[in-house]
């Protein structure tokens, strides 16, 4: 029997996000999470899509390892475990791959050992990712295990993008510059903007603003992206729920000299309480939007200060792609905030980018245009999927078409 099926692991610091897919058609056999990992009160929602409804679990999952144990024990229940012949490989979301890693890569000891080498430029993220990997390669050792690399995507960036202007012998010997972030759903939305168009990607420019509680927009020309808005690490860039976004560096040593902050105080205050969360006191933009309807003028202003940014963002990324064909919004935000992307584009028609206001307001879990049939740039919402880009990546590498 030929192993058609993937399981996606996605590891943060207390939870794991899984996924099991079938391959032959790209179908879902079943998704879950299991939160607040290590304390008494973890949660596992498990919900099986070949029949049976949703299933919960409250109480303590101690590490990964009993996250993993307990999520395969479900999916055995279901008919799906994990000692399946039918499963061909784990394929696990890694946030930083560095210059390295140009593309989704099967793990081995010299893999791990390179991954654990970038923690210091992803100290939150990198170390959850591989205790996933650790868990899951003690659970099935024969198994492919496959990395895919939030940043892969970001690697065809020029040095002109990619590099910041600071002395170079330091940013090099420190791997500082540009990497870039959110890279599986850059990749996926774009290219499903361009089958949208009707068109190859290598055909097609297109800016994709990928709108979650982190956010992040991407020029990509030809199918390969030019520039992103992430830098170093995910705080570069756009405003988003909880970090400040793009900000003057010397904010930083003020607040070290004059407020007497640590470095830890200020990397807090920048990703966790700054942002959307900061300027108003909500990052849910469902919440702000209610506010805004009720008079509320600190979510407005919260509101219109996440909307200049996102423009400038758009401004630039025409400037560097020189002839833009689409522009994509995706993720919570993208997808679903119609008064977002209303603002963003509003005013842009000398750009050629102009709403059908019926269009926007609609309602769809599907890609869909919201442009006006005579905008010369076509707007776009694009639901992304980052599981199933990593399924498929992670697939094409284990069991190559033809095989
Ligand atoms: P994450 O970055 O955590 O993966 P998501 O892509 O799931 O985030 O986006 C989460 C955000 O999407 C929420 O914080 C919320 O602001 C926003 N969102 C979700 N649904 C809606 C909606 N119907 N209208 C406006 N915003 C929404």
């Amino acid at each position: 029997m030929r192993a058609n099926r993937v399981l996606v692991l996605n590891s943060g610091s207390s939870s794991v996000k899984y996924q099991l897919l079938d391959m032959r058609d790209a179908s879902r056999l079943a998704v879950g999470l299991v939160e607040r990992i290590g304390e008494e009160t973890s949660r596992l929602v498990h919900t099986p899509l070949t029949g049976g409804g949703k299933r919960e679990r409250i109480g303590s999952i101690a590490d990964h390892s009993a996250a993993l144990k307990a999520l395969a024990e479900e999916l055995t229940q279901d008919g799906l475990g994990l000692d399946s012949p039918e499963l061909a490989a784990i394929g696990h979301r890694v946030v930083h791959g560095g210059l390295k890693f140009t593309a989704p890569t099967v793990i081995t000891d010299e893999v791990l050992a390179e991954i654990e080498r970038l923690i210091p430029v992803a100290p939150l993220h990198n170390p959850a990712n591989i205790t996933g990997i650790r868990t899951a390669q003690a659970l099935r050792p024969d198994l492919p295990q496959v990395a895919v690399f939030d940043t892969a995507f970001h690697t065809t960036m020029p040095e002109s993008a990619a590099r910041y202007a600071i002395d170079v012998e330091t940013a090099d010997a420190h791997r500082i510059r540009r990497y870039g972030f959110h890279g599986t759903s850059h990749a996926y939305v774009s290219r499903q903007t361009a089958a949208l168009l009707g068109k190859d990607p290598s055909e097609v420019n297109v800016i994709v603003l990928h709108l979650g509680n982190g956010a992040s927009a991407s020029a990509v020309a030809g199918g390969r992206c030019v520039d992103t808005s992430m830098g170093l690490t995910p705080l570069e860039g756009l405003v988003m729920g909880t970090r400040s976004g793009d900000i003057d560096p010397a904010v930083t040593f003020h607040l070290k000299r004059v407020a007497g902050m640590s470095a830890d105080d200020i990397d807090e205050l920048l990703n966790k309480k700054s942002g959307l969360l900061g300027l108003c006191g909500d990052n849910d933009m469902r919440e702000i939007r209610r506010r805004i309807d009720e008079g509320d003028e600190r979510a407005r202003l919260a509101f219109e200060i996440y909307i200049h940014r996102l423009k400038k963002y758009i401004g630039a990324y025409y400037a560097v792609l020189g002839r833009v064909d689409a522009i994509a919004f995706t993720a919570g935000v993208g997808e679903n905030a119609a008064p977002v992307r209303e603002a963003a584009i509003a005013g842009l028609e000398e750009l050629g980018m102009t709403l059908d206001p019926e269009l926007n307001a609609e309602r769809s879990d599907r890609a869909r245009i919201i442009s006006a049939a005579s905008a010369r740039v076509a707007v776009a919402v694009v639901p992304t999927d980052e599981e199933m880009e990593i399924a498929r990546q992670t697939f094409a590498l284990v069991a190559p078409e033809g095989e």
